[in-house]
Formats: C-alpha cells, structure tokens, sequence
C-alpha cells in the first residue's frame, strides 16, 4: 500500500517573542513516508521534535520549508486544510484539554456534527465509535467522573467518529495510571489491527513503541533511527545517547551478555526473555 501521510524534507521553526531573535529549527529537514494501515511510534526525549512533527500531519503547524502531504493533499493549502482534518485525527496528552461536551456521547458527536453529517448518521456512528473503545455503557456520563483512561478513549472515540483514516497521539498515556495506559494502549492497537487505521503514536514509553510496527526516534529536530522495534532497540547504546531508554528486557539481556551469558541482544518483553532464559536452561 502507499503512504497516507508523506514529509519531503520539512524544516518547522517557532516564532521568537522578541523581535530580531531567531529560534533554532524545531522540526529540521524531516523526510518520512507513513504507510497506509501501518502503526508507527515516534521516540525522543523532551524537546526533540515530537510533538512538532505531529501537529505538522495535520495542518496545525505548516512548513517552513519542504511540504507534508497526506492522501496527495499539501498541508500549505488553506482549502484542504478540512479535508486534511477528515483525514487525520488528533489526539493529545491531556484529557481534560479534549473533552468539549458535559455528556459523554454528545462530545462524541462533535467533530461529525462540525461536518454536517446527518443526526442519524451521527447517532450511528457514536455508537459504534463508544463500542470501539469499548466506552458504550457509558455514553450517558458525565466526563469529569470518568477516569484519565476512559477519558483518552472517548477522545479517541471522538476521531473515530470523524472516520478518519489516520489517527495521530501525542503521548496520549502520559497523566495516566499503568491500568489507563493498558486500557489506551490496547485500544490503539484494536484501531489499527481490526479496523486498518493508520497510527502514529507519539511515546516516550518504550514497551509502548515495541509494539509498534516501525520506530522512528528523534533527536533535535531530526529523524536519526528508524527500523523495526527489534532493529532500533538492539542498538541500545545509541538510544541511552539521546537519552532514551531501552525496553527493561533488552536491559535485562544486555547485563547477562556483560555477566558472559550467551542470550540473545535483541529481546523486547517478558516473554521473549521468558522463552530465551528456559531455552538456555533446557541446553545445558
Ligand atoms: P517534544 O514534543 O519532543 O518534547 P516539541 O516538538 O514540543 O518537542 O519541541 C521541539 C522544540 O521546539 C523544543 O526546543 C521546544 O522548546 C520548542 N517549542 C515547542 N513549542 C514551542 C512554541 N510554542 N514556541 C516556541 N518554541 C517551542
Ligand atoms: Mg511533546
């Protein structure tokens, strides 16, 4: 399949609150293809660009130089920039920050209501949206009593409902408990497996990136690794460079190799090292 949302070398800069001053690039020479139906995570420590690149995918920030276009469609044109918006999905950090309605099912119906969809399209496709993230006995909440994960997945469910083909997350697990995070997490992840959205998920989780398709890590604006999980996380020394972490079971392998044992150097969770330390048991 080809690529949904394409960056062709975008330099992203801020403008300077004093006069005369100029900022340094945020986003500098980025070159990026997203493939339709694929789940990308973008990594990086604070202030790497992340969230810049994100807000580039769709049209809430515009190049400085180079171009983004996602479906064919140039983000610099202002008369695609709802068309852009149909086609890529927001999600942010802060729940609280998204939710516009006091009735769960109404804040929902938002975004397809902005687009003139008719009341019963819109009925229809809340539901269906609230039973995606698995959110449907509660459409008659208030969202303020709701949970910091239940309140991500009726953002998410608020994209949805746009039937936006790309979804985009900046750190959408980051003000939430490891159970929120789990219930996020396995959510996105039903997006793209069952319903072929395409997904990019912003992280600074590693166990959240490993179960991405592709990781791309970034570091002062730039894109400096991209690969699959196991290629980018079997290069741990450069990760700890940019200040990143690896995931706890490529640290785990890493020490045993140091202390002489023969595992391998690129496992990614638990039970990759479950499996690897009772193959090691077994041949001895
Ligand atoms: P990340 O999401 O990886 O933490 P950002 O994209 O937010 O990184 O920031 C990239 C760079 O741009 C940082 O140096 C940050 O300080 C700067 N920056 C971000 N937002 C603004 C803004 N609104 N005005 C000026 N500089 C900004
Ligand atoms: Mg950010």
């Amino acid at each position: 399949m080809g690529n949904i949302i394409e960056f062709d070398n975008v330099s992203f800069r801020y403008e300077a609150d004093i006069e005369g001053e100029m900022l340094p690039l945020a986003v500098d020479s980025v070159s990026l293809g997203i493939e339709q139906g694929s789940f990308v995570a973008v990594l990086g420590h604070n202030g790497s660009g992340k969230s810049t690149l994100a807000k580039l995918t769709n049209a809430i920030n515009i190049p400085e130089s180079g171009k983004v276009t996602v479906d064919g469609m140039d983000t610099s044109d202002e008369k695609l920039t709802d068309a852009i918006r149909r086609t890529v999905g927001m999600v942010f950090q802060n729940p609280d920050n998204q939710i516009v309605a006091t009735i769960v099912e109404d804040d929902v119906a938002f975004g397809p209501e902005n687009l003139g969809v008719p009341p019963a399209e819109i009925r229809q496709r809340v539901d269906d949206a609230l039973k995606a993230v698995n959110m449907f006995e509660f459409r008659k909440s208030e969202p303020h009593k709701l949970s910091g994960g239940q309140k991500q997945r009726v953002a998410i469910a608020g994209v949805i409902a746009m039937q936006t083909s790309c979804i985009v997350l900046d750190e959408p697990t980051a003000m939430l408990d490891p159970n929120g995070r789990r219930e996020v997490i396995a959510t996105i992840k039903k997006l793209n497996k069952e319903m072929g959205i395409t997904v990019i998920l912003v992280t600074h989780f590693m166990d959240e990136a490993v179960q991405a398709d592709r990781v791309v890590v970034m570091d002062k604006g730039r894109i400096i690794m991209d690969g699959t999980p196991r290629e980018v996380f079997s290069e741990s020394d450069r990760l700890i460079a940019v200040g990143l972490d690896v995931p706890q079971a490529t640290q785990l392998a890493a020490a045993l190799i140091k202390k002489g044992v023969q595992i391998s150097s690129d496992l990614l969770d638990e039970n990759e090292c479950i499996d690897a330390v009772c193959e090691l048991l077994r041949s001895k």
